[in-house]
């Protein structure tokens, strides 16, 4: 760890919120949340971008640390769409293992570090979709970073999530067993109590399971009846809050579409018809690309396209008739489910898949942040938070660059510089 890294880290931990001078950024060119400008400069006083735009328009105060960054992009810090820090890749420990074999405080030391990681690799807000099992352990991360007890990106996290009877795993026990599930089980009226408790417990929104892998055959169905998301949605959007549901099938994304959710997880199998619903709806599709590849990868696939496996076939089908329809994109991998700070293996695989680098970019920071309420992030510009990377090269070009995260600035404070 190089010294001037540690004495950051350090004066991060140690100074929060107290900062120190200003900050003027030189990068090659700025990536704003929208658009490249070449030749940009930022400047940042206390936790805020107070001035971006031509090098030769920004004052530099004399006291400003001039922070020189040649062949480098900045860019908003990254949203990630779709995390589970309290899991980590089913090629290191099953699911089912990781739920049932470990305790949540092992889990939460974990998904302390996986917090960390995300940071360090640029994700500066990640929305965080369930903590599988790990009760409200996300809730207790979120507190520890926001008490500057450990570095981490800013959370938005929903609990431990609600599922129906019968649906979610572990499965596969005695009947008499009460195995400790990866969600929350409830059904109707039922369900009143279950959101509001796990608003009470720390939820910033409400995740549900619309369908699950519980058909005979165990195909995914539909899970909860219509009129049960509908109570879902209505009483988590009384307290203010989103409701977002895991979604496979196009029936359970055509419920909860109609229910009233924000955004729908997965949509593997979602058809012309459900994304032009979901569009008119304003519902926003996650498509947690990384997670299916890394899956199949677990299983074998070597990922040569020869012997491309009829899932992702699929998947890059429904991506694609997703894109044709003009539904709102959100940038979100299911990382958890692949190794924590290899987050932007989901941005190379929605460029691989189809979608402009240049969409890519928009959907990762000021896209997800309007979709998931985040009106001071998401952008490089005048009044915004201070949470602003550096990488080498242009994502642009090649949006493999986002792994070359060479700077980290989180509310004003560096965690990580060249
Ligand atoms: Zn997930």
């Amino acid at each position: 760890m190089p010294k001037a890294f540690i004495h950051f880290f350090c004066l991060s931990i140690l100074s929060i919120p107290a900062f120190s001078q200003p900050y003027l950024l030189q990068p090659t060119r700025v990536f704003d949340g929208r658009e490249m400008h070449e030749g940009w400069a930022v400047l940042v006083e206390g936790n805020r971008i107070t001035a971006a735009g031509p090098s030769t328009s920004i004052p530099a105060p004399k006291e400003a640390e001039v922070i020189e960054l040649p062949g480098h992009t900045l860019m908003p810090g990254i949203v990630e769409g779709h995390s589970h820090l309290l899991l980590y890749p089913y090629n290191r420990a099953d699911w089912n293992d990781q739920v049932l074999k470990e305790s949540n405080e092992l889990r939460a030391i974990r998904g302390a570090v996986h917090a960390e990681k995300n940071l360090m690799a640029g994700f500066t807000t990640v929305r965080e979709l369930g903590s599988e099992g790990a009760g409200y352990a996300d809730v207790a991360i979120k507190q520890a970073i926001e008490q500057g007890i450990i570095p981490g990106p800013r959370l938005i996290v929903s609990g431990r999530a609600i599922v129906t009877t019968g649906s979610y795993g572990p499965k596969g026990f005695k009947p008499d067993f009460e195995v400790p599930l990866g969600a929350e089980p409830a059904d109707g009226d039922a369900l009143i109590r279950v959101v509001r408790d796990q608003i009470g417990k720390g939820a910033d929104f409400i995740k549900v399971y619309a369908d699950y892998r519980w058909g005979p055959n165990g195909a995914a169905k539909p899970t909860f009846l219509p009129e049960e998301l509908e109570l879902i949605v209505k009483v988590a959007r009384s307290s203010g809050r989103a409701v977002v549901a895991h979604a496979s099938t196009a029936e359970g994304m055509r419920r909860a579409a109609l229910a009233g959710v924000e955004t729908i997880e997965h949509g593997d199998d979602g058809t012309a018809e459900v994304f032009q619903l979901m569009k008119e709806r304003g519902v926003a599709l996650c498509p947690t690309l990384a997670a299916g590849d890394a899956i199949l990868r677990y299983r074998g696939w070597e990922g040569s396209p020869e012997t491309e496996p009829e899932r992702i076939k699929q998947k890059k089908k429904s991506f694609k008739l997703a894109l044709e329809s003009g539904v709102k994109i959100v940038a979100g991998g299911d990382v958890g489910v692949f190794e924590h700070g290899e987050n932007a293996r989901e941005l190379e695989l929605m460029v691989e898949y189809g979608m402009e680098p240049l969409e890519v970019l928009r959907s990762a920071t000021s896209g997800n942040a309007e979709v998931f309420h985040l009106p001071e992030l998401g952008r490089i510009q005048k009044g915004f938070l201070a949470d602003i990377i550096a990488v080498q090269g242009n994502p642009l070009s090649d949006i493999s660059s986002l792994r070359e995260v060479r700077l980290v600035m989180k509310d004003g404070v560096v965690y990580k510089r060249p």
